[in-house]
C-alpha cells in the first residue's frame, strides 16, 4: 500500500512561515484547494496531520473499504489529462486503489513540496490588527496565513466506545480509522466487531470467511443493499472516458451529485405489480440507485418508506437462514433510508456461517471490555483481537478538535454550542477569513464527496481571485446573513424522516459528552440548488458579507 512520502527540503526552515493561505487538511479537498491556490499564484502551506496525502483514504485501511459511489463519478474532475490517464479497475475501488489515486495525482502535480505531514493543528486564532490567522501545530510551531481553510472532513474525528476497560484489553484492538499500516492476520483468531454503520458492514463481510470466530456486538441494524460491485471491462473504460463530459453533466443536475435520480412516481401512483418490479429491478442494480433514484416521496411519506422497509425486509428474511438473526438484523426503529445506507456484498450471508455469531446489545448490553474479552448482561467472551467500528462525532467534531478563535478571542466551539451557525456551509460570522470546506451546513455531505468538494473549492477560489484582484486583505459573513441561512438549513430539513431518527448525520454520537440532542447538520436542497445559491452570492459581490 503505498504510503510514498518525500521528506523534501521544508521551505518553513527557510521562510518565515507566513504565507497567503494555510490549509488544514491534505485530503480530497485540501489538495484540490492547493492545487487552484497555486493556479492564483498564492503561497500556500498544507497542513497534515497524517505522513501521506488522501484523508479518508490514507486513514481508513480497515478491511473491505471501498467506494459506495461509483468510482469514475468519484476522482477530481478538474484534469481531463488526469481523467484519460487513470483506469479504475472497479466499478466500486477498493481503499488502496483510491489512495494509489490520489498519491498519483499528488504526485502529478508535484503537490508534496507545498504540505507539511505528520503536522497536527491544535489551535488557530485570528490576529484581528494583522488580519491573519495564526495556526499552531502540537508541539507550539506557528504558521501564518493571511486566509486559512479548513479541509478536516466531515468524518475524521473517530470515536471509541464509552465502555468500562476500553484500555484494559489484552489483545489486539484497533478503531477501523485507525487501522494499522502493517498487514493483520485473522487466521484461526477470535474477532469481535463492535458497531454495524457502513464501516462495521464492510469489515464483517470482508474478514467473516477470515477468522476462527467471529462475534457481532449490534446495538442498531441497518437497512443494507447490495452493491453489485465487479471489474471494468476494457469496452467500459473505454466508454467511461468518452463519456466523462456528458456524465459530469449529469451529475451536476442530480440532487447528490450521483448517477442516480429521484423517480418522478410517487410510491402510490402505479400498480402493486409496478412497484414490485421497480423494486426488484433497484435492487438488482449496482450502487445507491435504491437509496437516491426510487420513488419521490421514500424518504419523505412514512406510509411509502414502510412499505419499501417491508419490501428489504423480506429480502433480509430470504438470505439469512435463521429467522431469530434475520429479525434481529431487520431495523424497528427507523425507516430504510433514514440513514446512511451500508452497500453490502454477502453481508447477510456471513451469517450463516456457523462460526459467526450475532449479539444484540440492547438486549444483552455490553457492561465491560475484560483484559480477555467482552462482557455483556449475559455472558463472557473471549477474544484475541476486538475491532471498534464505532463511528465519528461527525460533521463538527473535527472544529472541536481544533481550537480555532475568531474575533474578540471567541472560540468556534462556543459560537455552535447550540448547533453550527454557517453563512453558505461555508463561513461563520466572527471568524474573518476563515472557509470550512465540508463543513458544516453545506451540500458536500450528502454528496458525492469530491464533487461537492470541487464546487466549495472552486467558489473558495473565486472568493480568494477577487481578494487578489481587490485587495481584500479581510472578509466575514454578517451575523445576519448567517442567522438567515441557520434559518434556511433548517426549513429545508423539515418533513424529511431522516431528522426523527438518531445517526451521525443529525449528529448523535452516545459516546460524545452532549451529542444526544439531534442537529440539522446537512443542506438538503440538493447541490445544484446549493451551487444556484452560491453562485448567486459571489456575482453579486458577495452579498451577506462584508468585504475590506
Ligand atoms: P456509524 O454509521 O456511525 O456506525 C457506528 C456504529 O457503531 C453503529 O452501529 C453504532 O450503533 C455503533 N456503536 C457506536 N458506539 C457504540 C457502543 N458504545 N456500543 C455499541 N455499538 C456502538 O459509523 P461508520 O460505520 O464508521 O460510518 C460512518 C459513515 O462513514 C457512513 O455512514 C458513511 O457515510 C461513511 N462510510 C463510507 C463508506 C464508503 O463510502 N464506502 C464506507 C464506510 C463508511 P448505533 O447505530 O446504535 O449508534
Amino acid at each position: 500500500m503505498p504510503d510514498t512520502q518525500v521528506a523534501a527540503a521544508d521551505p518553513d526552515t527557510m521562510a518565515n512561515k507566513t504565507y497567503d493561505a494555510v490549509i488544514i487538511g491534505a485530503g480530497i479537498a485540501g489538495m484540490y484547494q492547493l492545487y487552484r491556490l497555486r493556479q492564483l499564484g498564492l503561497s500556500v502551506r498544507v497542513l497534515e496531520t497524517g505522513s501521506g496525502v488522501g484523508g479518508t483514504w490514507y486513514w481508513n485501511r480497515y478491511p473491505g473499504a471501498r467506494f459506495d459511489s461509483e468510482s469514475y463519478t468519484y476522482g477530481y474532475s478538474f484534469s481531463e489529462e488526469l481523467l484519460q490517464d487513470w483506469n479504475w479497475s472497479e466499478h466500486f475501488a477498493p481503499q488502496a486503489e483510491t489512495l494509489r489515486y490520489l498519491n498519483h495525482v499528488a504526485d502529478r502535480f508535484d503537490m508534496r513540496r507545498d504540505i507539511r505531514f505528520g503536522s497536527r493543528v491544535s489551535s488557530a486564532a485570528f490576529d484581528e490588527a494583522a488580519r491573519r490567522w495564526e495556526v499552531t501545530l502540537d508541539g507550539g510551531e506557528r504558521f501564518f496565513g493571511r486566509f486559512l481553510i479548513t479541509a478536516i472532513g466531515p468524518l475524521s474525528a473517530h470515536t471509541l466506545p464509552r465502555i468500562p476497560g476500553v484500555d484494559s484489553f489484552r489483545g489486539q484492538s484497533f478503531h477501523t480509522y485507525r487501522w494499522p499500516h502493517e498487514p493483520v492476520d485473522f487466521a484461526g483468531k477470535r474477532v469481535a466487531v463492535i458497531g454495524t454503520g457502513a464501516t462495521g458492514v464492510q469489515v464483517i463481510q470482508t474478514i467473516a470467511p477470515l477468522v476462527g470466530r467471529l462475534t457481532v456486538f449490534q446495538r442498531t441494524p441497518n437497512w443494507c443493499t447490495p452493491l453489485h460491485n465487479r471489474k471494468i471491462t476494457e469496452d467500459e473504460q473505454r466508454k467511461i472516458k468518452a463519456g466523462y463530459p456528458a456524465m459530469f453533466d449529469l451529475l451536476r443536475r442530480t440532487p447528490g451529485c450521483y448517477i442516480h435520480n429521484t423517480d418522478p412516481r410517487g410510491t402510490f401512483e402505479v400498480t402493486e405489480e409496478e412497484r414490485e418490479t421497480f423494486w426488484e429491478k433497484l435492487y438488482s442494480e449496482p450502487g445507491f440507485g435504491i437509496w437516491m433514484a426510487n420513488f419521490r416521496d421514500v424518504l419523505t411519506d412514512p406510509k411509502a418508506n414502510a412499505l419499501f422497509s417491508d419490501f428489504v425486509a423480506r429480502k433480509i428474511r430470504q438470505r439469512v437462514k435463521d429467522p431469530a438473526t434475520a429479525e434481529k438484523l431487520i431495523p424497528k426503529c427507523h425507516g430504510f433510508g433514514t440513514r446512511r445506507v451500508p452497500q453490502e456484498t454477502g453481508y447477510y450471508e456471513a451469517y450463516n456461517l456457523p462460526h459467526v455469531e450475532l449479539v444484540d446489545t440492547r438486549a444483552t448490553p455490553i457492561e465491560r471490555i475484560t483484559e480477555t474479552g467482552v462482557r455483556t448482561s449475559d455472558a463472557e467472551r473471549g477474544f484475541d483481537m476486538i475491532i471498534y467500528a464505532t463511528g465519528f462525532d461527525a460533521i463538527t467534531g473535527a472544529f472541536d478538535r481544533i481550537e480555532f478563535r475568531g474575533t474578540g478571542g471567541q472560540r468556534l466551539k462556543d459560537h455552535w454550542a447550540d448547533g453550527p451557525k454557517t453563512y453558505l456551509g461555508l463561513m461563520s460570522a466572527g471568524f474573518p477569513n476563515m472557509l470550512t470546506i465540508v463543513g458544516p451546513h453545506n451540500a458536500s455531505t450528502r454528496c458525492n464527496i469530491p464533487r461537492c468538494i470541487e464546487q466549495n473549492v472552486d467558489w473558495a477560489t473565486g472568493l480568494m481571485r477577487a481578494a487578489r484582484d481587490r485587495g481584500i486583505t479581510r472578509f466575514e459573513a454578517t451575523p445576519d446573513a448567517e442567522a438567515e441561512w441557520s434559518r434556511h438549513i433548517e426549513e429545508l430539513a423539515d418533513g424529511m424522516l431522516y431528522t426523527q431518527v438518531d445517526s451521525w448525520a443529525t449528529g448523535v454520537n452516545s459516546n460524545v459528552e452532549g451529542r444526544n440532542v439531534r442537529r440539522i447538520l446537512q443542506y438538503q436542497g440538493g447541490a445544484p440548488a446549493y451551487r444556484a445559491r452560491c453562485d448567486e452570492v459571489a456575482a453579486t459581490g458577495y452579498a451577506g458579507m462584508v468585504l475590506s
